[in-house]
């Protein structure tokens, strides 16, 4: 076989069989394929896309490149969610304990975050002492005992996926449905769950940006997840805004905390009780949603944070008193103009934010856990010059942070309202 003839098959719009595709992503990983060559192939799926089949062959050929986890030590039903990243995307802080408080296991291994969204991995680092790296034992422990756990994927999970994403990256091919849908279902069937929420962002600060490409993004998943015999439900929500109020990684898990206690933003409590009730559904567990007030009213959902928090070697004082870490100075932002938001530019927020130091833009970038806003933004809002939609919490200038919020927030006169949840696509 030579990998010229696959590239050129595929150039031709033609099916790649599972042993070419095997083939080369084998190769590839093995370093036998110089990277012009899985550039070209790349850039020829971009432009002609791949089947349903291609695409659960490449998917399994990245999964077997690595560490396939193995959850059978964990009781019952193992459950894990996913989502393709947003601006004030903390659900999984809260969805985890959530379901652990009504009697579900998620088993989840998160990522960092790069560019304008930040990782789940980070806003736990914020709280003093937090371990995502725990051994498999007291992993395999810490799930059966308290339900849930929240760690870092283990350095030799899907090795191939981090090779092609850094290619991809510097060869404008990561917006590819096919290459997204196998590199996050690789590492979601890599990581070893029976059953998995994914949530699929729709908007200006997510990946896809209109519906009908998210449409396609989340059927592509969920065939995946049907090709290996697994339960999957795509949830597809908003990212047209910010989620939820707050944005930087201490200031995320503050509101996480308050969402766990019944107090949080409506738009993010929506989508976690949401993710939640398919969890709990996939589990078999009846009458999630009664099961879920019940949680968030009695405290359960947060108590079972703290237990995570502390199981974890997290400093569970912090959370309870409040003493997450602080920015120096808190500026209110105020709209440019009177009338309504019409439009934001949420991938321009989450800039904004890495701008203050919330993110990274670059692998190397130390993040500072106590930057970031308070946002009330949110289409549709009435606002006034007078009035302060976003407090920015600092350590340090702002000026180039403002102009970016005033060009990313556009208000008008029109009244424009999206629904938090779009629809919802599953295979079972
Ligand atoms: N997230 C991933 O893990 N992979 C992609 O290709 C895009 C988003």
């Amino acid at each position: 076989m030579r990998v010229v003839d696959i590239i050129e098959k595929k150039r031709d719009n033609l099916v790649l069989t599972n042993d070419e595709i095997s083939y080369v992503i084998k190769n590839y990983a093995e370093g036998n394929v110089p990277d012009y060559q899985m550039s070209a192939l790349l850039m020829a799926i971009f432009f002609n896309g791949m089947t349903k089949e291609e695409t659960a062959a490449l998917t399994k050929e990245m999964l077997m490149s690595g560490d396939v986890i193995d959850l059978s030590k964990l009781e019952g039903v193992k459950l894990d969610k996913h989502s393709t990243g947003g601006v004030g995307d903390k659900t999984s802080l809260v969805v985890g304990p959530l379901v652990a408080a009504c009697g579900g296991k998620l088993a989840k291994m998160s990522g960092r975050g790069l560019g304008h969204t930040g990782g789940t991995l980070d806003k736990l680092e914020a709280i003093d002492g937090f371990n995502i790296s725990i051994d498999e034992e007291a992993f395999f422990k810490q799930v059966n005992e308290i339900g849930v756990a929240i760690v870092g994927q283990t350095a030799n999970l899907v090795p191939a996926d981090k090779l092609l994403y850094a290619l991809r990256d510097v060869t404008a091919t990561v917006p590819s449905i096919p290459l997204i849908a196998a590199s996050i279902m690789s590492k979601k069937l890599a990581s070893g769950a029976d059953k998995i929420v994914l949530d699929v962002k729709v908007g200006s600060g997510a990946f896809m940006e209109n519906l009908s490409d998210a449409e396609k993004l989340a059927e592509a998943m969920v065939e995946i997840g049907d090709s290996f015999g697994k339960e999957v439900v795509a949830v597809l929500s908003n990212m047209d805004q910010p989620l939820g109020h707050a944005i930087g990684n201490a200031i995320e898990v503050k509101e996480a905390v308050e969402t766990l206690k019944g107090n949080g933003p409506s738009d993010f409590q929506e989508l976690c009780i949401e993710i939640t009730t398919e969890l709990l559904t996939l589990a078999g567990i009846e009458e999630p949603v009664a099961k879920i007030e019940e949680a968030l009213e009695s405290g359960d959902a947060y108590r079972k944070f703290l237990d995570m928090v502390e199981a974890q070697g997290g400093s569970v004082d912090q959370i309870a008193t409040d003493s997450l870490a602080k920015a120096k100075e808190v500026n209110p932002y105020y709209p440019t103009s009177n009338g309504f938001i019409t439009e934001i530019d949420t991938a321009e927020i989450g800039r904004a934010a890495m701008l203050l130091g919330a993110g990274r833009a670059s692998k190397e970038d130390i993040i500072d856990m106590a930057v970031g806003f308070e946002s009330f933004i949110k289409l549709g809002k009435e606002v006034r010059t007078d009035e302060p939609v976003i407090m920015i919490h600092a350590n340090g200038p702002v000026k180039e942070v403002v102009e970016v919020l005033n060009k990313a927030i556009k208000i008008g006169e029109e009244l424009v309202e999206k629904p938090i949840i779009y629809k919802k696509i599953r295979n079972s």
